[in-house]
Protein backbone atom coordinates (compact mmCIF):
# COMPACT_ATOMS: atom_id res chain seq x y z
CA UNK A 1 0.00 0.00 0.00
CA UNK A 2 2.61 2.49 0.55
CA UNK A 3 3.40 2.89 -3.14
CA UNK A 4 -0.11 4.07 -3.14
CA UNK A 5 0.71 6.53 -0.33
CA UNK A 6 3.67 7.91 -1.61
CA UNK A 7 2.16 8.60 -4.85
CA UNK A 8 -0.16 11.38 -3.07
CA UNK A 9 3.20 12.95 -1.48
CA UNK A 10 4.67 13.19 -4.74
CA UNK A 11 6.56 16.40 -4.31
CA UNK A 12 6.66 17.28 -7.95
CA UNK A 13 3.33 16.59 -8.84
CA UNK A 14 2.70 19.24 -5.79
CA UNK A 15 5.07 21.60 -7.04
CA UNK A 16 2.53 21.61 -9.97
CA UNK A 17 -0.63 21.96 -8.13
CA UNK A 18 0.81 24.78 -6.01
CA UNK A 19 1.64 26.45 -9.17
CA UNK A 20 -1.51 26.25 -10.79
CA UNK A 21 -3.17 27.66 -7.03
CA UNK A 22 -0.76 30.32 -7.61
CA UNK A 23 -1.62 30.80 -10.99
CA UNK A 24 -5.60 30.79 -10.02
CA UNK A 25 -4.97 33.28 -7.11
CA UNK A 26 -3.18 35.74 -8.87
CA UNK A 27 -4.85 39.08 -8.69
CA UNK A 28 -7.90 37.94 -6.78
CA UNK A 29 -9.33 38.89 -3.52
CA UNK A 30 -7.78 36.83 0.22
CA UNK A 31 -10.17 33.51 0.20
CA UNK A 32 -10.65 32.22 3.94
CA UNK A 33 -11.31 28.14 3.64
CA UNK A 34 -11.59 26.19 7.15
CA UNK A 35 -10.41 22.57 7.29
CA UNK A 36 -12.99 21.48 9.86
CA UNK A 37 -11.28 18.51 10.67
CA UNK A 38 -8.29 17.68 12.99
CA UNK A 39 -7.24 15.48 10.92
CA UNK A 40 -6.60 17.85 7.62
CA UNK A 41 -5.24 20.03 10.41
CA UNK A 42 -2.18 17.87 11.63
CA UNK A 43 -2.18 16.43 8.03
CA UNK A 44 -1.08 20.04 6.72
CA UNK A 45 1.00 21.11 9.27
CA UNK A 46 3.13 17.76 8.98
CA UNK A 47 3.75 18.09 5.14
CA UNK A 48 4.44 21.99 5.38
CA UNK A 49 2.08 22.68 3.40
CA UNK A 50 0.95 26.22 4.95
CA UNK A 51 3.97 28.47 4.18
CA UNK A 52 3.69 27.30 0.54
CA UNK A 53 0.30 28.23 -0.39
CA UNK A 54 -0.54 31.30 -1.75
CA UNK A 55 -0.72 34.42 0.65
CA UNK A 56 -4.01 35.56 -0.37
CA UNK A 57 -5.45 31.89 0.71
CA UNK A 58 -6.06 31.47 4.58
CA UNK A 59 -6.54 27.89 6.09
CA UNK A 60 -8.22 28.14 9.62
CA UNK A 61 -8.91 24.81 11.81
CA UNK A 62 -12.77 23.74 12.56
CA UNK A 63 -14.34 22.30 15.15
CA UNK A 64 -13.45 18.43 14.16
CA UNK A 65 -11.60 17.47 16.96
CA UNK A 66 -13.82 15.12 19.04
CA UNK A 67 -11.68 15.44 22.02
CA UNK A 68 -11.63 19.81 21.70
CA UNK A 69 -15.41 19.71 20.70
CA UNK A 70 -16.19 17.61 23.87
CA UNK A 71 -18.38 20.19 26.48
CA UNK A 72 -16.67 20.48 29.92
CA UNK A 73 -19.90 19.04 31.01
CA UNK A 74 -19.65 15.75 29.60
CA UNK A 75 -15.58 16.03 30.39
CA UNK A 76 -16.99 16.06 34.21
CA UNK A 77 -19.45 13.34 33.82
CA UNK A 78 -16.87 11.27 32.35
CA UNK A 79 -14.68 12.11 35.93
CA UNK A 80 -18.25 11.47 37.59
CA UNK A 81 -18.22 7.92 36.34
CA UNK A 82 -14.99 7.28 37.09
CA UNK A 83 -15.60 8.35 40.99
CA UNK A 84 -18.39 5.64 41.37
CA UNK A 85 -17.50 2.46 43.24
CA UNK A 86 -17.12 -0.71 41.96
CA UNK A 87 -16.91 1.04 38.25
CA UNK A 88 -14.03 1.12 35.12
CA UNK A 89 -14.13 3.78 32.80
CA UNK A 90 -12.76 3.12 29.27
CA UNK A 91 -11.86 5.13 27.16
CA UNK A 92 -9.74 7.04 24.04
CA UNK A 93 -6.26 8.18 25.51
CA UNK A 94 -6.56 11.85 24.25
CA UNK A 95 -9.47 12.63 27.00
CA UNK A 96 -7.17 11.39 30.09
CA UNK A 97 -5.40 14.85 30.09
CA UNK A 98 -8.42 16.95 29.56
CA UNK A 99 -9.01 19.22 32.54
CA UNK A 100 -12.24 18.63 33.70
CA UNK A 101 -13.88 21.47 36.36
CA UNK A 102 -11.93 20.50 38.91
CA UNK A 103 -9.78 17.72 37.95
CA UNK A 104 -8.86 15.16 34.98
CA UNK A 105 -9.49 11.54 34.41
CA UNK A 106 -6.07 11.21 34.87
CA UNK A 107 -5.66 12.89 38.28
CA UNK A 108 -8.57 10.41 39.20
CA UNK A 109 -6.91 7.64 38.05
CA UNK A 110 -3.29 8.84 40.11
CA UNK A 111 -5.73 9.03 43.01
CA UNK A 112 -6.98 4.99 42.55
CA UNK A 113 -10.13 5.69 40.21
CA UNK A 114 -10.13 2.71 37.62
CA UNK A 115 -9.87 4.63 34.40
CA UNK A 116 -8.46 2.66 31.29
CA UNK A 117 -7.14 3.34 27.91
CA UNK A 118 -8.74 1.74 24.91
CA UNK A 119 -8.62 1.97 21.14
CA UNK A 120 -12.18 1.09 20.51
CA UNK A 121 -15.65 0.80 22.44
CA UNK A 122 -14.60 -3.42 21.57
CA UNK A 123 -11.91 -3.38 24.11
CA UNK A 124 -14.40 -2.04 26.39
CA UNK A 125 -17.05 -4.66 26.02
CA UNK A 126 -14.12 -7.29 26.10
CA UNK A 127 -12.98 -5.35 29.76
CA UNK A 128 -16.98 -5.73 30.91
CA UNK A 129 -16.70 -9.53 29.67
CA UNK A 130 -13.32 -9.84 31.91
CA UNK A 131 -14.95 -8.19 34.80
CA UNK A 132 -18.12 -9.31 35.66
CA UNK A 133 -18.57 -8.14 38.97
CA UNK A 134 -17.86 -4.31 37.65
CA UNK A 135 -19.75 -2.27 35.98
CA UNK A 136 -17.78 -0.61 32.64
CA UNK A 137 -18.55 2.59 31.29
CA UNK A 138 -17.01 3.10 27.67
CA UNK A 139 -16.64 7.37 27.25
CA UNK A 140 -18.06 7.30 23.67
CA UNK A 141 -16.51 10.69 22.09
CA UNK A 142 -16.51 10.94 18.37
CA UNK A 143 -18.06 11.74 14.96
CA UNK A 144 -19.49 9.42 12.70
CA UNK A 145 -16.28 7.92 11.54
CA UNK A 146 -16.32 6.45 15.82
CA UNK A 147 -20.15 6.14 15.98
CA UNK A 148 -20.94 2.77 14.03
CA UNK A 149 -18.29 1.34 15.83
CA UNK A 150 -19.41 2.01 19.02
CA UNK A 151 -22.88 1.15 18.09
CA UNK A 152 -21.14 -2.03 16.86
CA UNK A 153 -19.51 -2.95 19.98
CA UNK A 154 -23.38 -2.37 21.64
CA UNK A 155 -24.93 -4.59 19.52
CA UNK A 156 -22.10 -7.46 19.96
CA UNK A 157 -22.70 -6.74 23.84
CA UNK A 158 -26.26 -7.36 23.57
CA UNK A 159 -25.95 -10.42 21.26
CA UNK A 160 -23.15 -11.68 24.13
CA UNK A 161 -25.55 -10.69 26.88
CA UNK A 162 -23.24 -8.89 28.52
CA UNK A 163 -25.02 -7.04 31.44
CA UNK A 164 -22.17 -4.53 32.41
CA UNK A 165 -21.46 -2.72 30.09
CA UNK A 166 -22.81 1.09 29.10
CA UNK A 167 -21.67 3.93 27.19
CA UNK A 168 -21.87 7.38 27.78
CA UNK A 169 -22.58 9.08 24.54
CA UNK A 170 -21.16 12.04 23.72
CA UNK A 171 -21.08 11.38 20.33
CA UNK A 172 -20.95 14.33 17.44
CA UNK A 173 -22.31 14.78 14.11
CA UNK A 174 -20.95 17.37 12.07
CA UNK A 175 -23.06 19.01 9.40
CA UNK A 176 -25.27 20.50 11.97
CA UNK A 177 -22.18 22.15 13.45
CA UNK A 178 -20.85 23.63 10.41
CA UNK A 179 -24.47 25.35 9.71
CA UNK A 180 -24.12 26.43 12.85
CA UNK A 181 -20.99 27.83 12.74
CA UNK A 182 -22.43 29.76 9.31
CA UNK A 183 -25.72 31.16 11.30
CA UNK A 184 -24.08 32.27 13.91
CA UNK A 185 -22.33 35.44 11.54
CA UNK A 186 -19.07 36.17 13.05
CA UNK A 187 -17.04 33.43 10.67
CA UNK A 188 -16.25 34.93 7.19
CA UNK A 189 -15.24 32.27 5.17
CA UNK A 190 -15.12 30.98 1.57
CA UNK A 191 -15.45 27.35 1.58
CA UNK A 192 -15.02 24.16 3.51
CA UNK A 193 -12.52 21.37 3.05
CA UNK A 194 -14.79 18.58 4.66
CA UNK A 195 -13.14 15.08 5.73
CA UNK A 196 -12.50 12.27 3.86
CA UNK A 197 -12.96 9.94 6.54
CA UNK A 198 -16.15 11.02 7.74
CA UNK A 199 -17.61 11.55 5.00
CA UNK A 200 -16.47 8.36 3.81
CA UNK A 201 -19.65 7.12 6.11
CA UNK A 202 -22.02 9.63 5.89
CA UNK A 203 -21.46 10.10 2.06
CA UNK A 204 -21.19 13.80 0.57
CA UNK A 205 -24.80 14.47 0.19
CA UNK A 206 -24.47 15.13 3.86
CA UNK A 207 -23.16 18.26 2.82
CA UNK A 208 -25.84 19.77 0.13
CA UNK A 209 -28.28 21.89 2.74
CA UNK A 210 -24.50 23.54 3.96
CA UNK A 211 -23.66 24.28 0.22
CA UNK A 212 -27.15 25.29 -0.74
CA UNK A 213 -28.89 26.93 2.50
CA UNK A 214 -25.50 29.09 2.76
CA UNK A 215 -24.25 29.45 -0.61
CA UNK A 216 -20.84 28.17 0.83
CA UNK A 217 -18.85 25.83 -1.56
CA UNK A 218 -17.46 22.36 -0.40
CA UNK A 219 -14.89 20.23 -1.26
CA UNK A 220 -14.72 16.50 0.27
CA UNK A 221 -10.81 15.93 0.10
CA UNK A 222 -8.78 13.14 1.63
CA UNK A 223 -5.49 13.85 4.33
CA UNK A 224 -2.37 13.35 1.94
CA UNK A 225 -0.63 16.60 0.77
CA UNK A 226 -1.83 16.25 -2.89
CA UNK A 227 -5.54 15.35 -1.72
CA UNK A 228 -5.11 18.62 0.54
CA UNK A 229 -3.54 20.38 -2.08
CA UNK A 230 -5.89 19.51 -5.19
CA UNK A 231 -8.95 20.19 -2.81
CA UNK A 232 -8.03 23.89 -2.39
CA UNK A 233 -7.77 24.32 -5.96
CA UNK A 234 -11.15 22.72 -6.12
CA UNK A 235 -12.60 24.72 -3.57
CA UNK A 236 -10.48 28.27 -5.34
CA UNK A 237 -12.38 27.45 -8.42
CA UNK A 238 -15.65 27.04 -6.98
CA UNK A 239 -15.70 30.16 -5.28
CA UNK A 240 -14.03 31.73 -8.31
CA UNK A 241 -16.71 30.61 -10.60
CA UNK A 242 -19.61 31.95 -8.31
CA UNK A 243 -20.67 28.42 -7.04
CA UNK A 244 -21.71 27.10 -4.13
CA UNK A 245 -22.11 23.09 -4.29
CA UNK A 246 -20.75 19.79 -2.86
CA UNK A 247 -17.43 18.46 -4.60
CA UNK A 248 -15.38 15.05 -3.95
CA UNK A 249 -12.07 15.36 -4.57
CA UNK A 250 -11.67 11.87 -2.16
CA UNK A 251 -12.88 9.92 -5.04
CA UNK A 252 -11.34 6.72 -4.23
CA UNK A 253 -13.30 6.46 -0.53
CA UNK A 254 -16.15 8.95 -0.88
CA UNK A 255 -19.27 8.12 -2.66
CA UNK A 256 -22.52 10.85 -2.47
CA UNK A 257 -24.73 7.61 -0.32
CA UNK A 258 -21.64 7.10 1.60
CA UNK A 259 -21.73 3.55 3.90
CA UNK A 260 -25.57 2.76 4.25
CA UNK A 261 -24.69 -0.58 5.87
CA UNK A 262 -22.37 1.88 8.21
CA UNK A 263 -24.96 4.87 8.70
CA UNK A 264 -27.77 2.04 9.37
CA UNK A 265 -25.90 0.58 12.12
CA UNK A 266 -25.36 3.82 13.76
CA UNK A 267 -29.40 4.55 13.17
CA UNK A 268 -30.47 0.99 14.86
CA UNK A 269 -28.68 2.04 18.36
CA UNK A 270 -28.71 5.91 18.21
CA UNK A 271 -30.79 8.43 17.51
CA UNK A 272 -29.91 12.68 16.53
CA UNK A 273 -30.65 14.67 19.88
CA UNK A 274 -29.21 18.08 20.87
CA UNK A 275 -25.81 18.32 22.19
CA UNK A 276 -23.49 20.71 23.57
CA UNK A 277 -20.34 21.48 21.41
CA UNK A 278 -17.40 23.13 23.86
CA UNK A 279 -16.90 26.91 22.14
CA UNK A 280 -20.16 26.20 20.00
CA UNK A 281 -22.98 25.53 22.41
CA UNK A 282 -25.82 23.68 22.23
CA UNK A 283 -26.75 22.93 18.59
CA UNK A 284 -29.66 21.28 17.87
CA UNK A 285 -29.53 17.09 16.49
CA UNK A 286 -25.98 17.63 16.45
CA UNK A 287 -25.49 14.18 19.10
CA UNK A 288 -26.29 11.12 19.71
CA UNK A 289 -28.57 9.56 22.31
CA UNK A 290 -29.45 6.06 22.46
CA UNK A 291 -32.69 4.79 20.98
CA UNK A 292 -35.16 3.43 23.71
CA UNK A 293 -34.32 -0.13 23.21
CA UNK A 294 -30.84 0.29 23.71
CA UNK A 295 -31.57 2.41 26.89
CA UNK A 296 -30.19 -0.43 29.46
CA UNK A 297 -26.57 0.38 27.38
CA UNK A 298 -27.06 3.87 28.31
CA UNK A 299 -24.80 4.88 31.23
CA UNK A 300 -27.09 8.05 31.60
CA UNK A 301 -29.68 6.03 32.34
CA UNK A 302 -27.66 3.18 33.92
CA UNK A 303 -26.58 5.72 36.45
CA UNK A 304 -28.23 8.46 38.27
CA UNK A 305 -25.90 11.44 37.61
CA UNK A 306 -26.53 14.15 39.23
CA UNK A 307 -26.22 17.57 37.78
CA UNK A 308 -23.00 19.20 38.05
CA UNK A 309 -21.38 23.00 38.73
CA UNK A 310 -19.48 23.40 35.49
CA UNK A 311 -16.36 25.52 36.01
CA UNK A 312 -14.60 26.38 33.06
CA UNK A 313 -10.68 28.07 32.62
CA UNK A 314 -11.78 31.64 31.68
CA UNK A 315 -8.59 32.25 30.59
CA UNK A 316 -8.39 29.01 27.81
CA UNK A 317 -9.74 30.39 24.37
CA UNK A 318 -10.36 27.14 22.80
CA UNK A 319 -14.56 27.86 22.03
CA UNK A 320 -12.60 30.57 20.06
CA UNK A 321 -9.84 28.69 18.06
CA UNK A 322 -12.70 25.82 17.65
CA UNK A 323 -14.92 28.52 15.70
CA UNK A 324 -12.56 29.33 13.72
CA UNK A 325 -12.55 32.97 15.39
CA UNK A 326 -9.49 32.76 16.77
CA UNK A 327 -5.49 31.64 16.41
CA UNK A 328 -3.60 29.64 18.95
CA UNK A 329 -0.95 32.03 18.52
CA UNK A 330 -3.61 34.41 19.74
CA UNK A 331 -4.58 33.11 22.95
CA UNK A 332 -2.23 34.44 25.81
CA UNK A 333 -1.61 31.09 27.56
CA UNK A 334 -0.02 29.40 23.96
CA UNK A 335 2.93 28.34 24.62
CA UNK A 336 3.64 30.80 27.87
CA UNK A 337 1.33 28.83 29.94
CA UNK A 338 -0.18 26.23 28.02
CA UNK A 339 1.97 23.56 26.50
CA UNK A 340 1.60 19.54 25.90
CA UNK A 341 3.11 18.97 29.00
CA UNK A 342 0.90 21.31 31.12
CA UNK A 343 -2.24 21.75 28.75
CA UNK A 344 -4.50 24.38 29.71
CA UNK A 345 -7.63 23.06 27.47
CA UNK A 346 -8.40 20.28 25.02
CA UNK A 347 -7.05 21.88 22.31
CA UNK A 348 -3.45 21.28 23.15
CA UNK A 349 -4.13 17.75 24.70
CA UNK A 350 -5.41 16.12 21.80
CA UNK A 351 -3.45 14.80 18.84
CA UNK A 352 -5.81 16.08 16.73
CA UNK A 353 -6.24 19.85 18.61
CA UNK A 354 -5.29 22.79 16.62
CA UNK A 355 -3.39 24.15 19.73
CA UNK A 356 -1.37 21.19 19.76
CA UNK A 357 -0.97 21.08 16.04
CA UNK A 358 0.63 24.71 16.18
CA UNK A 359 3.07 24.05 19.34
CA UNK A 360 4.12 20.65 17.65
CA UNK A 361 4.72 22.21 14.25
CA UNK A 362 4.92 25.79 14.02
CA UNK A 363 7.55 25.72 17.71
CA UNK A 364 9.26 22.24 17.50
CA UNK A 365 10.62 22.83 13.81
FE1 LIG B 1 -6.78 26.85 25.47
FE2 LIG B 1 -4.16 26.42 25.56
FE3 LIG B 1 -5.33 26.62 23.22
FE4 LIG B 1 -5.07 28.77 24.76
S1 LIG B 1 -3.39 27.60 23.83
S2 LIG B 1 -6.89 28.14 23.64
S3 LIG B 1 -5.29 27.87 26.79
S4 LIG B 1 -5.68 25.01 24.74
Amino acid sequence: TLKYVDEFRDGTLARTILAKLKKQCAGRAPMRFMEICGTHTVSIFRSGLRPLLPSTVELISGPGCPVCVTASEDIDKAIWFASQPDTIVATFGDLLRVPGSRTSLAQERAQGADVRMVYSAMDAVALAEENPDKEVVFIGIGFETTAPTVAAAVTMANRQGIQNFSVFSAHKVLPPAMEALLSSGDLRLDGFLCPGHVTTVIGAKAYEDVASRYRMPCVVAGFEPLDILHGLWMLVEQRLSGEARVDVQYRRGVTWEGNTAAQRLMAQVFRPANAVWRGLGPIARSGLAFRDEWARFDATQRFSVPTLSVREDPACRCGDVLRGVLAPLQCPLFRKVCTPQNPKGPCMVSSEGTCGAYFKYAYDG
